[in-house]
C-alpha cells in the first residue's frame, strides 16, 4: 500500500472545522516511524503541520511515548525538559535538533493525583522529551510554544491495565490538555525491508486494517486483546512497546467522538504509519 494520507487534507479539515465546539482538548495517536521524520518534509510531516494549524491549540500536551518504558509509572514534572536523542546511527543533523518546549509541572502533578486510585505515579525530574514526542511535535507545533510532559509506560503490566489506567486521565482533556499517544500500530524492526519503502507485508496490512476497522466501530476490546486479532499479530506486534500508546488514546475516546484516520500507509514492510485524530 502506498504511503499516503487516507483522506485529502481538505476533507478532514472540514470535519474539524465543522465540529461542534467542544471543551475537550484533542486526542491523538500518531505513528511516528523513522526518527528522521523530524527533518523530512513529506506527506506524513505535512499532515502533522496541517494538524497543528487546524486543531484548537491546547494548554499543554501529555505524551505517552513508546520510548519511555519503566517499571512502575512515572510522570515528568520538570519545567524545562531536555530534548533526548535516544537513538544511534543517524546523521549529526538529527542529534542537533532541539525542541525547547516548556514542561508542565502543574498538569504533571495533577496527573499523579488523577491516577492515584489506580497506581502510585512517581515524579521524574531526569526524563526530558524522547524522540517519540519531539520528532512529531516539531511538526505539529514548530515553535515549541505549548508545554509538554510525558507519562511513562509501566512495561511490567498487561494491555488491559494500560487501557484501564488511561481512563483516569479523562479530566485532563476537559482542562485543555491534549493527549498524544506516540508509537506505531505495526512495528517489527527485525523484519524491516529497506528495498520497499512504501509497502507492507501481507501480515502488516492485515493487522493494520483490522485495527482500523475496530477503531471505526468503537470496538476496543479486540484491540486490547490484539494478539488474537489476526493470524500474523505476533509478527505485527512482536513486542508491544509501540502498540500500547494506542490503548492510552482509545481509552480516552468520548462516546460522541469519531475517529479521523489523518494518515495511513505502511513503510519498509513492517511499520504502519496509521495516525488517528478523535474529534
Ligand atoms: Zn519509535
Amino acid at each position: 500500500m502506498a504511503t499516503t494520507p487516507l483522506m485529502g487534507l481538505k476533507d478532514w479539515h472540514k470535519i474539524t472545522e465543522n465540529a461542534e465546539p467542544t471543551a475537550k482538548a484533542p486526542l491523538l495517536f500518531i505513528g511516528h516511524g523513522n526518527p528522521m521524520n523530524a527533518l523530512y518534509n513529506n506527506t506524513f510531516t505535512q499532515t502533522l503541520t496541517k494538524l497543528g494549524q487546524t486543531v484548537e491549540k491546547p494548554k499543554a500536551i501529555l505524551v505517552v511515548s513508546a520510548h519511555w518504558l519503566t517499571n512502575g509509572t512515572w510522570v515528568a514534572t520538570t519545567a524545562k525538559p531536555e530534548t533526548i536523542h535516544d537513538f544511534g546511527g543517524f546523521p549529526q543533523a538529527l542529534f542537533d535538533v532541539q525542541y525547547p518546549a516548556p514542561g508542565s509541572p502543574t498538569f504533571a502533578t495533577e496527573t499523579q493525583t488523577l491516577l492515584k486510585d489506580k497506581t502510585t505515579v512517581q515524579a521524574d525530574t531526569s526524563w526530558g522529551l524522547d524522540h517519540g514526542a519531539w520528532t512529531v511535535l516539531k511538526h505539529i507545533y514548530p515553535n515549541a510554544d505549548v508545554p509538554v510532559f510525558q507519562l511513562s509506560i509501566d512495561y511490567s503490566k498487561p494491555p488491559q491495565y494500560h487501557y484501564d489506567l488511561a481512563k483516569y486521565l479523562a479530566k485532563l482533556r476537559d482542562k485543555g490538555v491534549m493527549i498524544l499517544g506516540s508509537g506505531n500500530i505495526v512495528h517489527n524492526l527485525g523484519r524491516i525491508d529497506w528495498n520497499n519503502p512504501n509497502t507492507g507485508y501481507d501480515w502488516t496490512i492485515e493487522f493494520d486494517e483490522a485495527v482500523k476497522k475496530h477503531i471505526n466501530d468503537g470496538n476496543h476490546q479486540p484491540l486490547i486483546d490484539y494478539i488474537t486479532l489476526t493470524k500474523g499479530a505476533n509478527l505485527a506486534v512482536p513486542t508491544n512497546d509501540h502498540y500500547l500508546p494506542l490503548l492510552y488514546t482509545l481509552a480516552l475516546q468520548d462516546a460522541k467522538e469519531k475517529p479521523s484516520h489523518i494518515y495511513e500507509g505502511n513503510e519498509m514492510g513492517s511499520i504502519s504509519m496509521r495516525s488517528v485524530l478523535f474529534s
